[in-house]
């Protein structure tokens, strides 16, 4: 298979280019100095990924939620733990009973919803809403990418043509 638009038969898997071209950057660099009032110290450090352009173009597909906000899975499960939590603050603490100042039942019928309700809720507006169309969409644009093939000599990203019938 040669490049369609060259027709250059240098080519490599646009994964491996884009393994090749893109690098995990960690670095460090400190340094004293002596100012006016005393010795001043400093550390700066910078962490990330570089891609080089050619890597970018590259690139694998990435998983994105289209699901509206509004009918986003977290959203139930906020609404779930904080109905809990407000049920359990109104039976929990309340009456004369001994057992209903149990920190126990604090901890479970207070504590825990509130702290898994607020997380569910981080979780809610921070977290794309990713639906089953959108996995779906994304294991076939992965599937493509396995099989894509950049050229060498242009650049132009291509897959083998599979003649129908054939
Ligand atoms: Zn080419």
């Amino acid at each position: 298979m040669n490049c369609p638009d060259c027709g250059s038969d240098q080519w490599k898997m646009a994964s491996v280019v884009y393994d090749e071209g893109t690098t995990n950057t960690s670095s460090m660099a400190g340094g004293v100095g002596v100012g006016g009032d005393g010795p001043i110290g400093g550390v700066g450090g910078a962490k990330g990924t570089h891609t080089t352009g050619i890597a970018e173009k590259a690139k694998p597909p990435e998983l994105k939620g289209t699901g509206s906000f509004l009918s986003h899975p977290l959203m139930f499960a906020t609404g779930f733990f904080i109905v809990i939590a407000v049920i359990g603050n109104y039976f929990v603490g309340s009456g004369s009973e001994s057992f209903s100042h149990s920190p126990f039942l604090t901890i479970f019928f207070k504590v825990i919803p509130f702290a898994l309700g607020v997380f569910c809720m981080l979780g809610w507006f921070f977290t794309p809403n990713i639906t089953e169309a959108d996995q779906e969409r994304y294991k076939t644009e992965l599937g493509k990418y396995k099989k894509t093939k950049m050229c060498m000599r242009c650049g132009k990203l291509f897959r083998d043509q599979v003649a129908a019938g054939h």
